[in-house]
Formats: structure tokens, sequence, C-alpha cells
């Protein structure tokens, strides 16, 4: 019911993207596809494609991608996650699901994946930087 809805709404407010299931969930700047799978988790599933659907504004926006060394590169990359976070999360008012159950659900999923990008990080010099764009 919820994702049905939000595949619509997706669909009336950003007509360049399209949504496509898949086995996998990412976004394809280059054609602008939202690749989704539809899990037993609705709201999981939601989330997702909000996300998503924020790496897609954060490609559209004017955001600077130039970066000059390997950790900066991987320091970009994470950054960009987390803008897509950030960006999905504002959209839940765009969307009409800003439930303070979504929100909560939303804020619970962010921190766990963006705790398992600060984890990965080899270089910890970026952390400083993801908690910046974190805090927008
Ligand atoms: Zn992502």
């Amino acid at each position: 019911m919820l994702l049905d809805k939000l595949i619509v709404d997706i669909k009336q407010l950003y007509p360049a993207v399209t949504l496509q299931k898949s086995n996998v969930y990412g976004y394809d700047s280059d054609n602008k596809i939202i690749f989704y799978k539809r899990g037993s988790n609705e709201l999981l599933t939601v989330i997702s494609i909000l996300h998503e659907l924020g790496h897609h504004v954060v490609h559209t926006s004017n955001h600077n991608y130039e970066v000059s060394t390997p950790t900066e590169m991987q320091c970009k990359i994470i950054e960009i996650e987390v803008m897509a976070w950030v960006y999905g999360r504002s959209m839940l008012n765009q969307f009409q699901l800003n439930t303070p159950e979504i929100d909560r659900y939303y804020t619970t999923v962010q921190a766990k994946f963006i705790n398992s990008y600060i984890k990965a990080l080899q270089n910890k010099k970026c952390v400083k930087s993801i908690y910046l764009s974190y805090d927008n």
C-alpha cells in the first residue's frame, strides 16, 4: 500500500526518474533509474527507495565531485552516501510519510548504514567530514 503510493508519487514528482524492480538496490545516474527489490519489509523498501532517490537529488545538484587522491575518493563516496540518506529523509514530508513511526525507523536504518560506512573506513580522516554532512 505504502510502497505502491510512493511509486505513483515519485512518477508524478520526479518524472525523469524510472523505478525498476531488481534483486538489488541502486541508482543508475546515467539513465536515472532507481533499482529496488520488493522485500517482505515494506517500510524498509520505502526507506531504501527514498535513499536511492536521495542519490538522484545529490547527482542532479551541483555537488562538487572533484577528488585528487584515493583517500579523498573514498571519503567522497561515503559523503555522497550520507547526503543521499539526508536528502531521502527530507523527502518524508514531500511524500506525506512524516509520521513519528516512519521518521524513527528511517533514523534507525540511516544510522545503521552510516555506522557501517564509518566502520569500513580504512582512513579515519574523513569521519569528521561525514559527520558534517550528516548534521546538515
Ligand atoms: Zn546509497
